[in-house]
């Protein structure tokens, strides 16, 4: 594989820190620029950034002054990471794509966007195809791929097998989500400590609409995706754990499995389609289902595999509905900075940043 030179836009953010330490040794992917608000360009990396990470601060990317977010300041690299905000992320990765630099983003902004990939590269990699519908670029040399909310990420891992073998009427999930999911500084101590906030404002409505893109099926002819024919009720709460969103999972299917033994089969037995691409950041499992009732727990399960796995818990038919199960998967890593690592690995490979 070659060596791509990339940048990274919101490089100061909780996102983009994770960035930054997932790729200090990346075999294939180079730090070149580092992209941020008025308030840090200018400054030195290690001079604007209030570093949360408990590694050090990578020297390969110390010394690195920041730049404005503009494309002019990013000419020549081969991509871009966005961990940007969202109430900017519209426009200045619009900019880059518009200046022939693709994209590979965290940000909300374009996931709903017919033409752009809402990518889970072990769930719907055939979605990279989108890409050829984007118009950008007249040559197609700028797109935007985005990759999902961090809780649409381990419900549709974990969806995924059970709507394969069983087909899915309608879930409902809550979610007990960590407090590195709403960014630096996030909520006060005061809000957090011994408590449960029992919303979060503009979660629910991605946790209702996202997983039926992501797996909703790819129609390469006419270019779009048929969204997946089923409901999802979403309660978002936040809760005082570090990383690792929790969800409680629950849904209603088409054709019921017999016993749990089945249930257990399919979620073992799901296989992993791109598991033969050897992508640097793949986690070696991709789901693990915990058989003790304990388990998985965000402080000792979230970092599991890279932080890429996903940890299926208490699987079990359920007396209402027909399935309950919890999973748990790392918000910045998997849900965030290193799932688009995955996306940019399965993209380099497929040939779509060559
Ligand atoms: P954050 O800690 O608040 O960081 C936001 C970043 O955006 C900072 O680097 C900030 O730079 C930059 N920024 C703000 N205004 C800007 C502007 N006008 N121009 C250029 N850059 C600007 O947020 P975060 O938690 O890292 O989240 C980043 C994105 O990822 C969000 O869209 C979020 O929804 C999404 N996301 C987060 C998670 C998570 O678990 N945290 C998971 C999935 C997705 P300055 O430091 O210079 O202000």
């Amino acid at each position: 594989m070659k060596n791509f030179n990339i940048g990274i836009l919101g490089a100061t953010g909780a996102v983009g820190q994770k960035f930054i330490r997932l790729l200090e040794n990346h075999p294939w992917f180079n730090i070149k620029a580092l992209g941020a608000s008025k308030r840090s360009s200018g400054k030195k990396y290690k001079k604007a950034v209030h570093w949360i990470e408990p590694t050090k601060l990578p020297s390969s990317v110390a010394d690195i002054e920041i730049s404005m977010c503009e494309p002019e300041y990013f000419q020549g690299l081969d991509f871009v990471f966005s961990g940007l905000d969202s109430s900017v992320a519209r426009d200045i990765e619009r900019n880059f794509a518009e200046a022939g630099i693709p994209v590979i983003s965290n940000a909300k902004n374009y996931r709903m966007d017919e033409s752009v990939p809402l990518l889970v590269p072990e769930i719907n990699p055939d979605h990279i195809g989108l890409i050829k519908s984007q118009s950008f670029t007249e040559d197609g040399a700028g797109w935007i791929v985005t990759n999902p909310n961090c809780v649409c990420v381990p419900l549709s891992m974990s969806l995924r097998p059970i709507y394969d073998a069983f087909g899915i009427e309608s879930v409902i999930l809550t979610s007990m989500q960590a407090v590195s999911g709403a960014g630096y500084p996030g909520e006060s101590s005061l809000d957090m400590i011994g408590n449960v906030v029992p919303f979060i404002g503009g979660e629910e409505d991605k946790i209702q609409t996202e997983p039926r893109k992501i797996l909703g099926s790819y129609d390469e002819q006419a270019q779009n995706i048929s969204m997946a024919d089923f409901t999802v009720q979403a309660t978002a709460t936040r809760v005082p754990t570090i990383e690792g969103h929790m969800l409680s999972v629950t849904a209603k299917l088409e054709n019921p499995p017999a016993n749990e033994n089945e249930l257990y089969e399919a979620m073992q037995q799901w296989k992993n389609p791109i598991a033969d691409l050897d992508l640097p950041s793949s986690p070696s499992e991709t789901i693990h289902v915990y058989k003790e009732s304990r388990f998985p727990q965000p402080r000792l399960h979230a970092d599991r595999d890279g932080g890429m796995q996903l940890g299926i818990g208490r699987l079990r038919k359920d007396t209402v509905y027909d399935v309950s199960y919890l999973a748990l998967a790392h918000n910045t890593i998997r849900g965030a900075a290193g799932g688009a690592i995955l996306n940019a690995e399965l993209l380099a490979k497929k040939g779509y940043l060559a």
